[in-house]
């Protein structure tokens, strides 16, 4: 069978109000699925993003693989990655993780919240880093959690 004659069984034009959209070709009973332009596509995705709360990955594929044929998990990922109100909701979720586990590892712990005194400068945060550090180690070794272990 020819390229085209497979092309067309397998596709067909869709024609709403006066626009034209490409889409796999219907089953009966089936809703039509998309093919996304590529200038389309970052609203699309960020329409279902939004629709699905912010919802994570399988959630937005789930979401977009029901009506678009050409929408991939790595388009996803990217888009996912890139949203600022998922970065700054994880990464409040996990600085509360990690103070919550280390709670539970070092009870007598108490957090101390300062601004960085030199912010821009890269070698005090790496500084103040190594700091924590030292202090978590001389911590754990002087005052050793009763509960549980490391994982
Ligand atoms: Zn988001």
């Amino acid at each position: 069978m020819p390229h085209k004659y497979y092309l067309l069984k397998k596709y067909e034009v869709l024609k709403s109000s006066d626009v034209f959209r490409l889409i796999r070709r219907l089953n009966a009973n089936e809703d039509p699925i998309y093919f996304a332009t590529l200038e389309a596509m970052y609203d699309i995705i960020k329409r279902a993003h939004i629709a699905t709360g912010h919802g994570g990955h399988n959630k937005m594929v789930k979401e977009l693989t029901k009506k678009y044929a050409n929408i991939t998990h790595d388009t996803i990922s990217i888009y996912k990655s890139l949203c600022i109100k998922c970065h700054s909701y994880n990464e409040l979720e996990f600085t509360a993780s990690v103070i919550t586990d280390l709670k539970l590892l070092w009870p007598d712990l108490v957090m101390v919240h300062r601004k960085p005194r030199h912010p821009q400068s890269q070698g005090s945060v790496e500084r103040t880093n190594c700091d924590i550090k030292h202090m978590l180690v001389a911590g754990w070794v002087i005052n050793k959690p009763q509960t549980g272990q490391l994982d």
